[in-house]
């Protein structure tokens, strides 16, 4: 996933010959027979939105399969959506739970708050339909607007408790004959039916049904569809623009992980003038964004859409083996997401570049950005970082493992490009990992796995202390000794300038103090939060740039004292206040012009994809 807001914050199909999915897609939830379905078969869900169901922002679902087995059937839906970490309970947006056989109503009750258990009564066929309210804005959940709804698998589509998830099932959608659908599930030979080889693909693959556009092209011998919603609202240049940019970053992707593992892929995109940013879930073949329409103007858009697109290698299918195969029942805390998320949008960056959308400059501007937000974050260790996304950290260090793993990324792949005179780089720790972990056996990858991979690619170099301090330790990361190494250079600019210890804000009545700086200045001074500023030396104070004024007129002033007054209770109160000069720091990465010949090759290699 990534977001600007969220980090935000994201499948062609694994085919089922190839099915290195085997061992990781039979994987159950470990359960006793008291808590495990009648085994069942056949399973097809059959999903209707037209203007009926519109009109009330449901989806119905009618889930029908043959029961092969003794015992109650047990039907959970999942807690949460693989990518969003975070427990969603899709089964509180169901309703009007009825399951029959025959035309015959069957009896149920809850066996916990997301699964519901039928008496079969010695049905051998059984259909089960619900409502879901399809009322979340929200890339991970189910949403309806006009004639419009997406929703993902997750949401409405139960499985049976304590069976495997290796079920083939079918989905068929009911819709308005003019309306559309769009999802990157395999068609089957009915018009608007689908089929999937097991249950992890089956919710993996999101849906668009109604109106909206959608358009598509052979990029490097594989269909890419477009969909976007409202009609009309990507179109004409920008339309052309953004599938210029699809087309560049396609191959890069395929040339880094050797591999194209899908048979198509889907570009799913919501636009929403509410928000403020953008946020998009990645999915095997396809990934679904909800964007301010103003992204369109910003490099963000290919940016975001680069991360979500990389996803489709790294995290569904080189993954952490914590994360192999997804448990929709529970948490599933990783200490990996720097890798999974951190470094997918490293490499979000290095795709744009090598693809030409954009040059080293952008590239520096990018990696600058993450490096200030990652200096302004607590210090914390990215294996915390990671774990703690579940329950979303307050304290300003949430999500921080989207940039602070990218510069961790980056970091590595200049020290592999060092050790092996750039003969080898992160890349290959990519490559290998995905054909040892993922394509050969789908295990995921271990620690040892991990760096096993990164120190044979920088020729046998120990990371134990890289690991130690920035990994799993909270030390500033050494961007001042390894930059250079690959051309780049991190210039700490140190300012002094006088500060009186205030922040302000304007209003009818002129400029009031909104909170005062402890030790500062101004507390030293006498000055209170509420009071009005009117002049400060010879500033008179009239709008928020008085502040500026005041560290240009008094930068030399260091030392000396000024009358300051301010209105407070309506009188006027002279103050007097001590020019006192703070020291702050400011960083700026770049490319560094008197590099080494060897770390010119190094950048050029991360940048340009040549060696
Ligand atoms: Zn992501």
């Amino acid at each position: 996933m990534v977001s600007s807001v969220r980090a935000v914050f994201v499948s062609v199909l694994v085919p089922i010959a190839l099915s290195p999915a085997g061992a990781a897609a039979q994987a159950a939830p470990p359960m006793t027979s008291a808590n495990q379905s009648a085994a069942i078969s056949g399973v097809r869900y059959e999903v209707t939105f037209d203007p009926t169901t519109a009109a009330r922002r449901t989806i119905r679902v009618a889930m029908t399969f043959d029961v092969t087995g003794q015992g109650p059937v047990m039907l959970s839906f999942p807690r949460w959506t693989p990518g969003a970490y975070e427990m969603s309970n899709f089964a509180r947006s169901v309703s009007n739970f009825s399951p029959t056989s025959g035309g015959r109503a069957l009896g149920w009750d809850k066996q916990d708050f997301d699964t519901w258990r039928i008496r079969a009564d010695g049905a051998r066929t059984m259909t089960v339909t619900f409502d879901y309210l399809a009322d979340s804005l929200d890339n991970a959940h189910a949403w309806a607007q006009g004639n419009f709804a997406f929703f993902n698998g997750t949401n409405i589509f139960p499985y049976a408790e304590g069976r495997p998830f290796d079920f083939s099932a079918t989905v068929s959608v009911k819709t308005d004959p003019s309306w559309l659908v769009t999802t990157g599930m395999t068609p089957a030979s009915a018009p608007r039916t689908y089929t999937a080889a097991n249950y992890h693909d089956l919710v993996d693959m999101p849906f668009f049904v109604g109106q909206y556009d959608v358009d598509s092209t052979q990029i490097a011998n594989k269909w890419v569809r477009m969909a976007s919603w409202p009609k009309g609202s990507l179109k004409g240049a920008e339309r052309t623009l953004f599938w210029d940019h699809q087309k560049k970053m396609f191959p890069v992707m395929t040339s880094l992980f050797a591999d194209s593992p899908f048979d198509n892929y889907t570009t799913l995109i919501v636009f929403d003038s509410a928000s403020g940013g953008g946020s998009a879930l990645e999915h095997q073949s396809s990934h679904v964004g909800i964007y301010t329409p103003l992204i369109t103007q910003s490099v963000l858009f290919p940016s975001i859409t680069a991360h979500e697109i990389i996803h489709a290698w790294n995290v569904k299918r080189l993954r952490p083996a914590d994360l192999v195969p997804y448990r929709y029942w529970q948490t599933q805390p990783t200490t990996w997401l720097w890798v999974s998320e951190g470094i997918t949008d490293y490499y979000a960056d290095v795709v744009l570049s090598r693809a030409g959308i954009v040059d080293s400059t952008g590239f520096v501007i990018l990696t600058q950005g993450k490096i200030e937000e990652t200096t302004a974050a607590p210090p914390v260790a990215l294996e915390d970082a990671s774990l703690s996304t579940w329950i979303h950290p307050t304290d300003g260090t949430a999500y921080i493992y989207y940039q602070k793993g990218s510069l961790a990324g980056l970091l590595l792949d200049i020290m592999i490009r060092d050790a092996s005179d750039n003969k080898k780089s992160l890349d290959d720790v990519m490559r290998e990992l995905y054909q040892t972990t993922y394509k050969q056996r789908w295990t995921g990858f271990s620690s040892e796995q991990w760096w096993g991979a990164v120190s044979r690619a920088a020729g046998g170099k120990s990371f134990t202390d890289f690991n130690t301090k920035y990994i799993d330790g909270r030390d500033p990361m050494p961007f001042a000794s390894v930059l250079p190494l690959g051309g780049f250079r991190l210039v700490v600019d140190t300012i002094r300038e006088p500060r009186l210890g205030v922040s302000s804000l304007p209003d009818s009545t002129g400029v009031r103090v909104a909170e005062v700086q402890p030790g500062s200045p101004a507390e030293a001074a006498g000055i209170r939060s509420g009071d009005y500023l009117v002049s400060v030396g010879e500033i008179a104070v009239r709008d928020q740039t008085f502040g500026e004024q005041f560290r240009t007129r008094y930068a030399r002033a260091g030392g000396t004292t000024l009358p300051v007054k301010v209105r407070r209770d309506g009188q006027t109160v002279d103050l007097q206040i001590a020019v006192r000069l703070a020291e702050r720091t400011e960083q700026r990465l770049t490319i560094d012009g008197a590099a080494s010949p060897k770390a010119v090759r190094i950048r050029n290699g991360i940048l340009k994809g040549s060696s």
